[in-house]
């Protein structure tokens, strides 16, 4: 039997232990997924190989300790300096990002879109935004602080924050801050967001299984909106892929949508 995990602190609350086995179920794939409790995240290379993983999933606060520690990082993640998935290829420890490209599948129902505004500038927003950028969309970050916002403006990605903030009509707007997840709060000043939404057409929330103060601001403002499920579902998903090589079809990712759902 192939193993996998997800390595995290906190770790508890995953669901991608569920959603992968229902995968694995689902096409008779001989593997088992686990939660694995990582503390030090400079040990996720050695962990991994310790335990026989094949693959593995890497969430907060370790993606970018997992990109540093990666015998080799391919595709979009040699730019976001963050991974969220590993594999052993012939003796490797091979690392992707495939939170980039699952928030692209995951808006794919919004239609075409254009311009973007991004808020948040962590390593949720340095995927989404690279992720838009290299499909030529038009991408702005807004954050509270000036921190991070260097790394944005090295790719020509527009950076402000809230004090030089200047407002304009934006497709989508996405919130990829943590505000709202655990608490009530907006991730900027409501009059901003307000000025902001009512020009909007589409928001999309990255925190799943919750309808935050943003969405709830974004639909009073008659914007369409998402929650994160989605993202959470074709990050998955792609991962999945590269566990098995086997692609998805749509049974395989109602599959895994079920999976989410179990306790
Ligand atoms: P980070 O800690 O890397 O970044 C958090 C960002 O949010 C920072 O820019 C921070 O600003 C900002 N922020 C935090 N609290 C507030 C607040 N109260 N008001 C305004 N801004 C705030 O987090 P991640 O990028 O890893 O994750 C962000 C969110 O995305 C989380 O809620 C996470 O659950 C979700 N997520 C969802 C995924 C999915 O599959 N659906 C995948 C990955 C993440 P500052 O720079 O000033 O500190």
């Amino acid at each position: 039997m192939k193993k996998f995990a997800i390595f995290g602190n906190p770790v508890v609350h995953s669901k991608s232990p569920q959603m992968q086995n229902a995968g694995f179920k689902h096409i008779n794939f001989d593997g088992a997924y686990e939660k694995f409790l990582l503390e030090d995240g400079d040990k996720i290379k050695k962990e991994f190989l310790k335990n026989s993983f094949c693959g593995a999933n890497i969430t907060v606060p370790h993606k970018e300790f997992a990109f540093k520690n990666a015998d080799i990082v391919k595709g979009i993640a040699q730019k976001i300096e963050a991974v969220n998935t590993y594999i052993l290829e012939d003796e490797k420890v091979v690392a992707y990002n495939t939170d980039a490209p699952g928030f692209l599948k995951a808006i794919e129902s919004f239609g075409k879109i254009d311009k973007v505004l991004v808020l948040g500038a962590g390593g949720t927003a340095k995927a989404i935004a690279l992720a838009l950028k290299e499909q030529n969309i038009d991408v702005t970050i807004l954050n509270r602080s000036e921190n991070r916002l260097e790394f944005f403006r090295e790719f020509g990605i527009k950076a402000s924050t809230f004090n030089n903030f200047k407002i304009e009509k934006f497709d989508l707007v996405v919130n990829s801050t943590s505000a709202g997840l655990k608490d009530e709060e907006l991730p900027a000043p409501k009059e901003t967001l307000e000025n902001i939404l009512k020009y909007s057409s589409f928001a999309f929330d990255c925190i799943y299984g919750k309808k935050t103060p943003f969405l709830t601001l974004a639909k009073s403002l008659e914007n369409k909106i998402k929650d994160g499920e989605d993202m959470l579902l074709y990050q998955g998903v792609l991962a999945f892929e590269l566990f098995t090589s086997t692609k998805a079809d749509n049974s395989l990712v109602e599959a895994m949508r079920e999976g989410l759902k179990e306790k």
